[in-house]
């Protein structure tokens, strides 16, 4: 039988990301993460902390990537207008 990588207790299941086991205290949190439930569900809590954090960076190259298009734009439309 498997047993939780953490703590021991008998394993609700394995993580979708790097295969340990967890039980359903320290992996596949649910709660109160809104919109980013489904991306969460399954995993450990290792790999839940790790993807949080993958998530603010590509957050942060996105909006840095909007920001920048948004600024030509812009500027090529002042350029037209002269
Ligand atoms: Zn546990
Ligand atoms: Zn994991």
């Amino acid at each position: 039988m498997s047993v939780c990588y953490k703590c021991g207790a008998a394993a609700a299941g394995a993580c979708t990301n790097c295969g340990q086991f967890h039980c359903p205290a320290h992996g596949n949190k649910t709660a109160g993460d809104g919109v980013l439930t489904m991306a969460r569900h399954g995993l450990c809590d290792a790999c839940h902390a790790d993807m949080g954090f993958k998530k603010g960076i590509a957050a942060l190259i996105g909006v840095l990537a909007i920001g920048t298009i948004l600024v030509i734009w812009f500027i090529a439309n002042v350029l037209n207008k002269q």
